[in-house]
C-alpha cells in the first residue's frame, strides 16, 4: 500500500484579485488519474466565499499532474462549486464555453522576484535603485540576470510535472522574468498556466523569496508585467484572410467589448497600460501587425503564413486570470465569426 500527497489547488474569493489556495489529501493507491480524484470540500468563509453560518464550499477536480517537489506527490487544479454543486461566483474556468477544444492559448506570463524583507524586487537596493533598465532583458551574468537559480528549478518543475511550458526568459525589469504556456483547449491552458503560478510560488518558499503578479511592483520608468494572451481557433488557424483577420480584431474594439475585456484584464491595469513600455493606453483601442504598442497585435509570423496563425491580446495583466481571460476571449471571437456567417467548431 502507498500513500499519496494530493494537493489540492483552487483560488480564493478576494476581489479584485484571486490568489492561490490549497491543501493535501492523502490518498492510499493513488492511480494519478483525475476520475480516482474524489470532491472535497473546504472553509469558504475563511476565502472570502462563503459566510461563517453555512460555509462548506465544494471542490471539483478538473486537472491533475505529477508534483516532482514532493514524494509521492500530485497536483490537482480544481473548480469551486457552491454546496448545491453550480459554479461558485469566483469560478472563472466555468465561464470558458469552449467544450471542443476549438480554442488554442498561449500565455506569457511575467512575475517579478520580491525580497520579502524589502518588498522591493531582487537586485534592488534598500532604499535606491538598480542601473536603469536596459541590460536586464534576456541577459546572463550576475550583474544582470538575478534570480536565475529559483527560476530555472520552476521550469524544471514544470517539466517535470508534465505541463506545456514552452519558454522561459529574463524580463525588462530587473528581477523580473517570465515563463510561457500553451495548450490546445482554453480549460486546459489555465489549468497550467494556475499549476505553473503555483510551483513558483513553492519554489520561491524554499529561497525565502516572494512573487509578486502585480502588473506595476515598482512605478516610474520600469517596465510593468503583463500576460500577453496567444489564442486562435479554426476560423484564425486556415481562414487564409486578411480580411477576417481585420473583422476578427475589430470585433474587440467596440466600447462595450473593450469593457468588458479590460474587466477581466488585471487589477490596477491603467499602471501599466500607459501607451509607454510596450503598451497601448488602457483608454485607447488598435490593432496592428508586429505592433508592441497596439492592443492587440497581428503576428508576422501569421501574416507570412497568409493569414493562417493566431492573435496576440496584449492587454491582460500578470496577475489576471488566465481562465477568464481566454473566457472573454472566445466570446467575442466567437460572436465576430458568427456575425461573418464563419462556422465556430
Ligand atoms: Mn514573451
Ligand atoms: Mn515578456
Ligand atoms: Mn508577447
Amino acid at each position: 500500500m502507498s500513500k499519496a500527497k494530493v494537493e489540492y489547488i483552487w483560488l480564493d474569493g478576494y476581489k479584485p484579485t484571486q490568489s492561490l489556495r490549497s491543501k493535501t489529501k492523502v490518498i492510499e493507491n493513488f492511480s494519478g488519474k483525475l476520475e480516482d480524484c474524489p470532491m472535497w470540500s473546504f472553509d469558504g468563509s475563511s476565502t472570502e466565499q462563503a459566510e461563517g453560518g453555512s460555509s462548506d464550499c465544494l471542490l471539483k477536480p478538473v486537472y491533475v499532474c505529477a508534483d516532482p517537489g514532493r514524494k509521492n506527490g500530485w497536483l490537482v487544479m480544481t473548480e469551486v462549486l457552491n454546496a448545491d454543486g453550480t459554479p461558485h461566483e469566483s469560478n472563472g474556468r466555468a465561464l470558458i464555453d469552449d467544450d471542443d477544444n476549438d480554442f488554442w492559448f498561449g500565455f506569457e506570463q511575467e512575475y517579478t522576484i520580491m525580497d520579502p524583507a524589502t518588498q522591493l524586487p531582487i537586485g534592488f537596493p534598500a532604499g535606491g535603485f538598480p542601473a536603469p533598465q536596459g541590460p536586464y532583458y534576456c541577459s546572463v551574468g550576475a550583474n544582470n540576470a538575478i534570480g536565475r537559480e529559483l527560476v530555472e528549478e520552476h521550469l524544471d518543475l514544470c517539466l517535470d510535472a508534465g505541463l506545456n511550458v514552452e519558454g522561459i526568459n529574463a524580463e525588462v525589469m530587473a528581477g523580473q522574468w517570465e515563463f510561457q504556456g500553451f495548450a490546445k483547449g482554453a480549460a486546459q491552458a489555465g489549468d497550467e498556466m494556475w499549476i505553473g503560478r503555483y510551483l513558483l510560488e513553492r519554489v520561491g518558499e524554499k529561497y525565502g523569496l516572494a512573487i509578486s503578479w502585480h502588473c506595476k511592483p515598482v512605478k516610474g520608468d520600469w517596465n510593468g508585467s503583463g500576460m500577453h494572451a496567444n489564442f486562435s481557433n479554426d476560423v484564425l488557424r486556415t481562414c487564409g484572410s486578411k480580411e477576417i483577420y481585420g473583422k476578427i480584431c475589430e470585433a474587440f474594439g467596440t466600447q462595450d467589448r473593450i469593457a468588458a475585456h479590460i474587466a477581466v484584464y488585471g487589477a490596477e491595469n491603467e499602471q501599466r497600460l500607459t501607451g509607454l513600455h510596450e503598451t497601448q493606453s488602457i483608454d485607447k483601442f488598435s490593432y496592428g501587425v508586429s505592433d508592441r504598442g497596439a492592443s492587440i497585435r497581428i503576428p508576422i509570423a501569421s501574416v507570412e503564413n497568409g493569414y493562417k496563425g493566431w492573435l496576440e491580446d496584449r492587454r491582460p495583466n500578470s496577475a489576471a486570470d488566465p481562465y477568464k481571460v481566454a473566457a472573454v476571449i472566445i466570446k467575442t471571437v466567437k460572436t465576430a465569426c458568427k456575425s461573418l456567417d464563419l462556422q465556430t467548431a
